[in-house]
């Protein structure tokens, strides 16, 4: 495999996936970032060889560079050290696995260079959708979802006319509250918020999927990826995770793309594209499963994915003000702040907290997400 990759979030559960994929093809990894994990960063450093590296947090750097003097590797930090590497000559393809709104410029950066970008980073479409597609569109760039369900549905279009499209299925897992009423939900822990049926994520991804807000973020993300109408996105729950996501063509004709749910299969889509090769994970049987099932999501109940699609619906800023609200509330409740259901209360807040107003430069991205985050903060403050 000659091709090359820089990652961004190599620390992470996706950066981490990704490093085995390209380890197993032989990917050449050229630079990688990390945000904070200066001990892991090294050691990824040391065995996959590097020649430039990052860490964001910039009270971290001169621990890294100490860790890593002996390697000739050159060590960067900061927003800055994250955009050099995203548009580094020597890289195919930049994979984006930074987790929150911090992804986002690193992603543009790429993109103003020409680099075709791997997206595990949900807030680049969410909070950036119109500048990122128009750029993608201007400079003939590819984003490769890496996403397990946009995953699915770029697979599904494979082979098949993008205008013959009717719609999309987006499937959901339910997460760990699957079936409780908004009063249950009252009660619940930070434990158990933690703790997903299916899929082993950061905190972060995984309250998100708890609180459906992650399926709301895929909803955004789907319509900007596949340039889709709100209407076009259905949402079913599909406990087992076995169906990625379907799409629907004129006909009626239903394509599903099925696995197992593990993350190194659509990562290593992103990267090998369009070669298919054998997998670091296992095969699907679908009679160890027996019985796949579907259900209606609950949006009164999960306020969050009700709020995200609304968002959307409305357009401007207010996908972007919902997803800053909610990584700040998310912050808020992990640092037990406030509770479970106060992140779908607060969310929501936000559809009626602010006027309409347009999003077309980073600046503008900028400015909603610390208007959202500045009233999450003050919301939370009086809680206490
Ligand atoms: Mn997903």
């Amino acid at each position: 495999m000659n091709k090359t990759v820089s990652i961004l979030g190599s620390t992470g559960s996706i950066g981490t996936q990704s490093l085995e994929v390209c380890e197993k093809h032989n990917i050449k990894v050229t630079a990688l970032a990390a945000h904070s994990s200066t001990e892991m960063l090294e050691q990824q450093t040391r065995k996959f060889k590097p020649s430039v590296v990052c860490i964001y947090r910039e009270d971290k750097y001169s621990e890294l560079k100490e860790r890593l003097a002996d390697t000739g590797v050159k060590v960067l930090c900061g927003m800055e050290g994250l955009c050099e590497i995203a548009e580094m000559d020597e890289s195919d393809i930049v994979l984006n696995s930074v987790v929150g709104m911090v992804g986002l410029l690193p992603t543009l950066t790429a993109m103003e260079k020409g680099k075709n970008v791997a997206l595990a980073n949900k807030e680049t479409l969410v909070a950036g959708g119109k500048i990122v597609t128009d750029l993608a569109k201007k400079k003939g760039i590819k984003i490769y979802p890496i996403d397990s369900e946009h995953s699915a549905i770029f697979q599904c279009l494979q082979g098949n006319r993008r205008e013959q499209l009717s719609k999309i299925i987006l499937t959901a897992s339910g997460g760990p509250f699957f079936g409780k009423t908004y009063d249950e939900l009252k009660t619940v822990t930070k434990a158990q918020a933690l703790k997903h049926p299916n899929w082993d994520m950061g905190n972060k991804i995984t309250i998100d999927s708890a609180t459906l807000m992650n399926k709301g973020l895929e909803f955004i993300e789907a319509k900007w990826l596949f340039d889709l109408e709100p209407e076009q996105i259905e949402i079913v729950v599909h406990r087992q995770s076995v169906i990625h996501s379907a799409v629907e063509y004129n006909d009626y004709s239903v394509i599903a793309q099925m696995g197992v749910p593990d993350m190194k299969i659509p990562i290593q889509y992103s990267l090998l594209y369009p070669d298919r090769m054998e997998c670091p994970t296992g095969r699907l049987s679908l009679t160890d499963y027996g019985t796949l099932t579907f259900a209606k999501p609950d949006y009164e109940t999960f306020k969050c994915l009700s709020a995200a699609i609304e968002a959307i619906k409305r357009g401007g800023a207010y996908p972007c003000l919902v997803n800053s609200a909610n990584e700040e509330a998310v912050r808020a409740f992990l640092n037990d702040e406030i509770q479970f259901i106060d992140i779908g209360e607060i969310v929501s807040s936000v559809l009626e907290r602010f006027e309409y107003f347009d999003i077309s430069t980073y600046e503008d991205v900028t400015k909603a997400d610390s208007m959202a985050r500045e009233y999450v903060r003050n919301t939370v403050a009086a809680k206490k």
